[in-house]
């Protein structure tokens, strides 16, 4: 595979640094994003086994080595009739470790192993972590994942079943974020969902498959639960590059979807003014107060003449409970995407793709 130049480049400030470069930030503080430019050729494609490797051209690694990889990916995108209208589904919690974030993880361990590291540390309240944990035991990596003291239980038991040391942090979560940032040395990968630019291009391959499922075609609109956006940001990745090669001609229009009692982006992309604290949610996935990518998810969002749109925890439980009558479990987060057809009540013939994020065995209360 000829040699690619691509970079790492500071959002805030525009300095550039040389892709291998193991900084997880910039000199300013602002997060790095990738210049790179994907290729993809349905020709080679179409000789290719499924998964999201089959993708890699479009993936940033220039590999000496192979994916760290269980050959994940290609979940299924089914047509499902949701109070009276049709909208597809694509089975994102169909991952070894129940949910789309192994897409991130899968790429953020490939590139820790390609650069030497012997210790990957994440900070997450839930599958972030699960996703990391995994593949790093995988990897045969070390690894430490930080939680918020009010971390959900069934998944921090999941983190270490996978053999990840679990540090517990009294506090939030941006307490759990700031004790694993500061742990990072030279030698440790930071595999967070939140900063590493090569989380988005694993999570981007999401597009390239729903692309592939609807027969070359984009969808009308895509409803993503959305906290610090790595789904959503990913889409948006995802649909660019397929544009960019002349594969799409439009980018579908990108929903955000976040419970009402923590919709920071929301009011936001609304320029509303919140006071005071947010509430609890059981849409825990989705619950973050103060997302570093704020200004990208909004510009994202904009661009392809989408909307951020807020939902009850009862509609987050009517459609938990409506996708399991249909023989889906899913978590509460992933709930969400669903409960938003109703908020956003897309034209009926628009071909409208909602992303089932998480599975509910992770959330089933005694
Ligand atoms: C992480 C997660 C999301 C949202 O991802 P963000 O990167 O926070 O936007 C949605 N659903 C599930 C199940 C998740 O685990
Ligand atoms: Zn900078």
């Amino acid at each position: 595979m000829p040699e690619r130049q691509s970079s790492l480049a500071c959002q805030a400030c525009g300095a550039r640094f040389e892709v291998h470069d193991d900084r997880w930030c910039c000199d300013c503080g602002g997060y790095l994003d990738l210049e790179f430019e994907a290729r993809i050729d349905p020709a080679v494609l179409a000789g290719r086994p499924w998964g999201m490797w089959r993708y890699r051209e479009a993936i940033p690694i220039d590999f000496g080595q192979e994916p760290v990889s269980f050959g994940e990916g290609a979940t299924p995108l089914v047509p499902m009739n949701w109070e009276g209208r049709l909208v597809y589904v694509k089975l994102e919690m169909l991952f070894p470790t129940g949910s789309f974030k192994d897409r991130g993880a899968s790429v953020a361990m490939t590139r820790a192993v390609g650069m030497g590291v012997r210790r990957v540390v994440e900070d997450s309240s839930g599958n972030a972590g699960c996703a990391a944990s995994a593949y790093a035991a995988l990897a045969g990596l070390d690894c430490e994942i930080f939680v918020p003291g009010d971390a959900s239980a069934a998944k921090v038991s999941q983190v270490a079943a996978y053999g990840a040391r679990v540090v517990r942090v009294e506090g939030t979560r941006e307490d759990a974020a700031r004790a694993a940032r500061a742990s990072v040395t030279s030698g440790t990968y930071y595999a967070s969902h939140v900063w590493d630019p090569f989380f988005l291009h694993g999570t981007k391959t999401m597009a390239f498959e729903i692309w592939e499922q609807l027969g070359g075609l984009v969808p009308d609109m895509l409803l993503v639960p959305t906290g610090n956006g790595s789904l959503l940001l990913g889409a948006y990745l995802g649909f660019s590059d397929l544009r960019r090669q002349g594969l799409a001609r439009r980018l579908p229009r990108l929903v955000g979807v976040q419970a009402a009692e923590c919709a920071p982006l929301v009011r936001r992309f609304r320029d509303e003014p919140h006071r005071g604290a947010w509430g609890p949610t059981r849409a825990d996935g989705i619950a973050v107060a103060d997302p570093l990518r704020w200004k990208q998810i909004l510009a994202s969002v904009w661009d392809t003449g989408g909307d951020i749109v807020e939902v009850t925890e009862q509609q987050i439980d009517r459609a938990q409970e409506a996708a399991a009558r249909r023989g889906l479990l899913i978590e509460p987060t992933s709930a969400a995407g669903l409960a938003a057809i109703e908020v956003v009540s897309p034209p009926g013939d628009a071909c409208v793709v909602v992303p089932l994020t998480g599975h509910g065995l992770k959330s089933l209360r005694e």
